[in-house]
């Protein structure tokens, strides 16, 4: 299709000739350079998304699912967390009443029911990602990742912060409306904290304008964005999304943060009720005691606080969290590799002395239960290496002892 263009052959959509355009692609009876393909890919995808976003929105009078259902449906994949998951169960539960309310009132009348933005505050590998994907599964709306610290301001280098809805947008196969009424889970929200108030010389100013433009996208707006993300330029042709029933979930591990709660909580309790109300509290745990104060505290700028009104707290997780993930979930590790034995018609199975030791070796290295896929797998590696050779039909018990000998490191 393609061939090298004589000087007087010209692109038939623009009109340029080759000696401008570069290469042409030939149809029958005309031409077209890459600047015009592009362009008409751009008309095609939107036209489709058009097509898509008319579609009926969820039936009217179809039940919203109550708190305690959704509360079920996370508990079918999150071990623990119940405090963090009734105040998701809330705020989804609301999500959908505002996008049902929304859908069938103007802006201008009188009650507004403004979205509940989330953020989730935990260490690592406590389960905020899976959370949020979980409750994306559940809505069946489109659900994107981003990571907080790839964002800048925009003419940085790296990410601009309006391409996290570029990969909302993706998402939803460039369905616009499904995008207006997705989710966006933000993580690492802490790292574009700005430092510290008494660091003055280092003040991160960066930090500060991704906070800036965050809010923009928070408090919903009509965002316009390249359909391929990346930079904007003149003659791309951009795509509008209004955020306004977009929920935002945001995690961070906002390491340090016990120290702001800590001396927050002990001036309030030496102020009112003395030493009774200071020795109830969870000393090891200071995170369920956060409060939207404490994020400031921390160099999250207040209109971007105010514009989180949920923040829930994730426990760390002990060890029978761990060894109940290991077993529970329903895509529990040791399910999927029961999965890929059954497959080669082998029976696994794990000596419960042996996932206890995995679940030693996991508090050990102090990475939650992200610590866990690994170390299972350094211990299956060799086991599934030799998968094809065990007899069919047979059962494979992994014991302690040979647990012991992969594990040794
Ligand atoms: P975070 O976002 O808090 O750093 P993730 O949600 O990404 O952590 O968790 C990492 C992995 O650990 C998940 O894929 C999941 O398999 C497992 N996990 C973490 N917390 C839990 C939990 N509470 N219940 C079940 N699995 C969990």
């Amino acid at each position: 299709m393609s061939k090298k263009p004589t000087n007087e052959e010209h692109c038939s959509f623009c009109g340029r000739p080759a000696s401008q355009t570069g290469m042409l692609l030939s149809g029958l009876n005309g031409f077209i350079c890459a600047d015009c393909s592009r362009e008409a890919e751009h008309i095609f995808k939107e036209h489709n998304g058009a097509a898509l976003s008319a579609a009926p929105a969820p039936a009217a009078d179809e039940p919203i699912p109550t708190p305690t259902e959704i509360k079920a449906f996370l508990d079918q994949y999150v071990i623990g967390q119940d405090a963090a998951k009734r105040v998701l169960a809330v705020a989804v539960y609301n999500h959908y009443k505002r996008l049902r309310y929304n859908a069938t009132h103007s802006e201008k009348e009188d009650v507004e029911i403004e979205k509940s933005n989330i953020v989730m505050v935990g260490e690592t590998g406590t389960g905020k990602t899976l959370l949020a994907r979980t409750i994306a599964k559940l809505l069946k709306v489109p659900f994107c990742i981003a990571d907080a610290t790839t964002l800048t301001e925009a003419g940085y280098v790296g990410d601009d912060v309006e391409n996290v809805l570029v990969r909302l947008l993706q998402a939803a196969n460039y369905d616009v409306a499904a995008c207006e009424r997705g989710i966006v889970f933000i993580d690492e929200i802490d790292k574009i904290a700005r430092k510290s108030e008494n660091t003055s010389i280092t003040r991160d100013v960066s930090g500060e304008g991704v906070q800036q433009a965050l809010l923009k996208l928070l408090e919903g707006a009509l965002v316009s964005v390249p359909p391929e993300g990346g930079r904007k330029h003149p003659e791309q042709k951009l795509i509008t999304i209004n955020t306004r029933n977009i929920l935002f979930i945001c995690g961070g591990a906002f390491d340090g943060i016990e120290r702001a709660i800590a001396s927050r909580l002990n001036s309030n309790v030496i102020g009112f009720k003395g030493d009774e109300t200071r020795a109830e509290l969870d000393r090891e745990n200071m995170l369920q005691y956060v409060q939207p104060m404490d994020l400031k505290k921390f160099g999250l700028i207040p209109e971007l606080v105010g514009r989180f009104p949920v923040l829930t707290a994730l426990q760390p997780l002990d060890r029978e969290a761990l060894r109940r993930i290991l077993t529970e979930p329903k895509n529990a590790l040791v399910k999927q590799y029961q999965e890929l034995f059954r497959m080669d018609d082998v029976t696994l199975e794990f000596a419960s002395a042996t996932l206890d030791m995995v679940v030693e070796r996991a508090v050990k290295y102090h990475l939650g239960a992200r610590g866990l896929r690994s170390i299972m797998e350094s211990l299956m590696t060799d086991l599934m290496f030799d998968l094809p050779t065990l007899p069919k039909g047979s059962t494979f018990t992994l014991t302690p002892e040979m647990a012991g000998e992969k594990l040794k490191l």
